[in-house]
């Protein structure tokens, strides 16, 4: 990206691979080049990488004292439609300072204005063919994401103390990954109530007589059967009311489970228990 006095230009490289360069520049009335920056904005969606640029080639103009027009050079109308949206979208964060930006600069006079100019980046054209050459330079590692994300996982305070562990087919401790959408949302993906229920039970928050008494929720605490705590392990593994064989090893426990129980760890109560 490259964005000055008078123009600038947007670029982003490589959105949504770990890392994202991106070059700041900018030229005054007589082409001179005013600022060049690039950095990495780290594992963001391509939209959000591209306005995140947008509001880096507005922030810097607006502070130089002598500039009255700004003019965007980008491939992509969509961020800058959105760049200037205050509404509620991905990547609002960036549009918000944006707008705020282009406010403060626009009451100070009124013959300031704005002008986005799209430049497709197979064109190479003159100084946005020069910012993507500039970006492009830059080559970042994207690191080794689902390692980082396995050993995260491994720490309770970022998994949830109550998060229920739960075993590959060959034993192994089952490990977050977004390969083939992941384990649990290939295994429970196609019915959305469904899994709600498991996300709820999974990470130990569904609406039941434990969770109620944790977060201190004035609901009883005890469970349809007559037990005096409705806990996940007493519904899993010993609940009279509940049909199941086995306390759940594997995800597709969770899955047989859920199919015969259709209510358990939703918010609808059983049908006896409705009038
Ligand atoms: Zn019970």
């Amino acid at each position: 990206m490259l964005a000055g006095g008078r123009h600038s230009t947007v670029e982003a490289s490589n959105p949504g691979r770990g890392g994202t360069g991106r070059g700041l520049s900018g030229s005054d009335e007589g082409h001179r080049e005013l600022k060049r920056t690039r950095y990495v904005s780290g594992r963001v969606t391509a939209p959000d990488a591209e306005l995140n640029a947008i509001s880096c080639a507005v922030r810097l103009p607006v502070k130089q004292a002598n500039c009255q027009h700004i003019m965007v050079f980008t491939d992509s109308m969509g961020s800058a439609h959105r760049a200037v949206d205050p509404g509620v979208h991905s990547g609002q964060a960036f549009s918000l300072s944006v707008c705020r930006a282009l406010q403060e600069w626009f009451e100070a006079d009124d013959l300031r204005r704005i002008t986005f100019v799209y430049v497709p980046s197979t064109l190479r054209w003159d100084i946005h063919g020069e910012a993507h050459k500039y970006v492009t330079k830059l080559k970042v590692r994207a690191g080794r994401l689902l390692d980082s994300w396995s050993s995260t996982f491994q720490d309770p305070t970022y998994r949830g103390s109550e998060f229920l562990e739960l075993q590959q087919p060959d034993g192994r401790p089952l490990q977050p990954s977004y390969l083939n959408g992941g384990p649990w949302l290939s295994t429970f993906g196609h019915s959305i109530t469904e899994f709600a229920r498991v996300c709820w039970c999974i990470t130990g928050h569904a609406p039941i007589g434990a969770y109620y008494r944790r977060f201190k929720i004035n609901e009883p605490h005890g469970c349809t059967c007559g037990a005096a705590l409705q806990s996940r392990q007493h519904i899993l593994l010993r609940c009279r009311d509940r049909y199941s064989v086995h306390y759940p090893r594997f995800l597709g426990d969770i899955a047989s489970f859920m199919k015969y129980n259709p209510t358990a760890f939703g918010f609808n109560r059983d049908p006896s228990g409705v009038g």
